[in-house]
């Protein structure tokens, strides 16, 4: 009888230890697939931005001295940026730590996390800073970035909060 119950433990152990590892498994493969909807009106296939007059949009590509922590995507100035998912939002994301006075007028944008991934905004004018959203709501504008770098593809930059490379997810 005592041999018959530890079996009994010993069994529904292993089926709840496979199931915990299918689950999480599961999740893992699930947030594999994570794609970001259409950010902007103008760009439903969340077109890259290339490279231009200021430099290259890629995850990686050379800022001066440092490197671009983000990966752009083409955004017109004054365009409507959209919820990718499901997200809530989580207050100011800035992009310039010391903005010159041109830099101020882009110097905006918000955290965002969903769908297990926390990532910002950058030069976006949210309507509003806190709260949830569902995809493809309005989340607010693109600031006018030409008035600051003139010629360049105006765009919003996707960064994630632990400055990982966000491609995989376009
Ligand atoms: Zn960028």
């Amino acid at each position: 009888m005592k041999v018959a119950i530890v079996l009994a433990v010993l069994v529904s152990t292993v089926v709840s230890t496979d199931q915990l590892f299918g689950h999480q498994e599961k999740l893992r493969h699930e947030r594999s697939l994570v794609k970001f909807g259409a950010l902007c009106s103008g760009n439903p296939t969340n077109q890259k931005r290339g490279c231009d007059v200021k430099g290259c949009g890629n995850y990686g590509a050379k800022r001066g001295s440092r490197t671009h922590k983000g990966l752009d995507i083409v955004c017109n100035d004054g365009a409507t940026v959209y919820a990718p998912f499901d997200v809530q939002l989580n207050g100011k994301a800035v992009p310039y730590g010391s903005p010159s006075d041109l830099q101020k007028l882009i110097n905006d944008g918000v955290n965002l996390s969903g769908e297990g991934l926390c990532f910002k905004l950058f030069y976006v004018k949210p309507d509003k800073y806190r709260g949830s959203l569902k995809k493809g709501d309005r989340i607010g504008i693109l600031h006018p970035m030409q008035r600051v770098y003139r010629g360049i593809t105006s765009h919003t930059h996707v960064q994630m909060c632990d400055r990982s490379d966000p491609t995989k997810y376009f």
